[in-house]
């Protein structure tokens, strides 16, 4: 039986395969009820095989899966408390809006008075009141994805599922529409299990993130905490953009071989013959490349044993011909030794 302190989604130990395929591999995951959580990882990583099997378009190869306390690993989709958004929003097209959303309630025999009622407070909640009798092709990208929204929400599920909703919408819109899902989610209080493979649109969203590569889970926690202590090689690289030090170049740091990141931002290029305390990093290098951005320039250094490490520095009170010059010379990299990170070899 479903109860109500569970959490809203578990996977134990679940595995599934397509042929010699492990698109998913002994996954285990908890998620809370409420929570925006978001799947992250590229493309092939496993994200939509376990949406799929939460849904129960998929069904586990090994494990068990848990829907608010109840076991559903064997139930079909129609029996589970749970809606999915598609990124190509699939609305029928020969519906009006007004009846794309109340699809859900006609099939459940739900009164017009009640449809019509439940459909207005859908709009509203979508910001497109009064949109009722247009037809999905005199919408917009971001327009159709909203009613594809309003249509999974209308039915009240407790669990909604988003495959990368965002992923047709160009940049601006797709910036917006996460703010205001968030906002959606807030207000309807129940939990999102959002798939997407970029990591800005997670860090922006989420509660908490999974990171997945290839069929597994690398770290699970907030979008801070993964930003701030990535546990791996690729969490630091995927979330994000991380030097990675290792070998030779970690002892010459630190003394140690330990592999660690640090973060672009937090290291600062200074003049070669600057003191520097012992609580410090530091090593000389080369500026090979600059890219001024506008708000930061990005500066790529040539370290004097070969590797490279990323800089990225606010153009607080430098100009573009300032950055610029930096190009070819000989510079000094320090930052403190408090944002080195240690790295899990996987
Ligand atoms: P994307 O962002 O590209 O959708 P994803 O992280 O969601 O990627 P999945 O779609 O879960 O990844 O796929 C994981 C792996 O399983 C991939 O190697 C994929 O080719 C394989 N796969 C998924 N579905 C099937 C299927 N029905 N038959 C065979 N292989 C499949």
């Amino acid at each position: 039986m479903a109860t109500t302190n569970s959490p809203a989604i578990e996977f134990h130990n679940v595995s599934r395969l397509f042929g010699d395929v492990k698109a998913v591999d002994h996954v285990s995951l908890t998620i809370d009820d409420g929570e925006f959580f978001t799947l992250l990882g590229p493309s092939g990583s496993g994200k939509t095989t376990c949406l799929r099997m939460i849904a129960g378009f998929e069904q586990p190869s090994a494990g068990q899966i848990k829907l608010y306390g109840q076991d559903v690993t064997n139930l079909p989709p129609y029996e589970r408390d749970v809606n999915t958004v598609f990124q190509d929003y699939a609305l029928f097209p020969h519906m009006t809006v007004g009846e794309n959303i109340a699809y859900g309630l006609m099939i459940k025999k739900v009164p017009k008075a009640e449809r019509e009622r439940r459909t207005a407070e859908m709009l509203e909640l979508v910001r497109l009141p009064g949109l009722q009798n247009r037809k999905p092709s005199q919408l917009s990208g971001g327009q159709q994805q909203r009613i594809a929204l309003a249509r999974a929400l209308i039915n009240r599920p407790r669990v909604l599922l988003l495959d990368e909703p965002l992923g047709a919408l160009d940049l601006k819109l797709r910036q917006q529409m996460q703010v205001e899902l968030k906002g959606i989610q807030h207000e309807v209080g129940i939990t999102f299990i959002f798939v997407t493979h970029d990591q800005e649109e997670a860090l922006t969203m989420s509660d908490r993130i999974a990171v997945f590569n290839q069929g597994k889970i690398e770290q699970v926690g907030s979008p801070a905490a993964l930003y701030e202590h990535p546990a791996t090689r690729f969490v630091a690289t995927f979330v994000g953009v991380s030097n990675v030090m290792e070998g030779e170049t970690a002892v010459s740091l630190t003394g140690s071989p330990q592999t660690f990141s640090v973060r672009p931002e937090k290291i600062r290029l200074v003049a070669v013959e600057t003191a520097v305390s012992p609580t410090q990093c530091t090593t000389t290098g080369r500026v090979e490349e600059v890219v001024y951005l506008g708000m930061n320039t990005r500066y790529l250094v040539r370290l004097d044993n070969g590797s490279e490490i990323a800089v990225v520095a606010q153009n607080l009170d430098t100009t573009s011909m300032d950055v610029l010059s930096a190009r070819g010379k000989q510079v000094r990299l320090v930052w403190p030794r408090e944002f080195n990170r240690p790295l899990a070899e996987k």
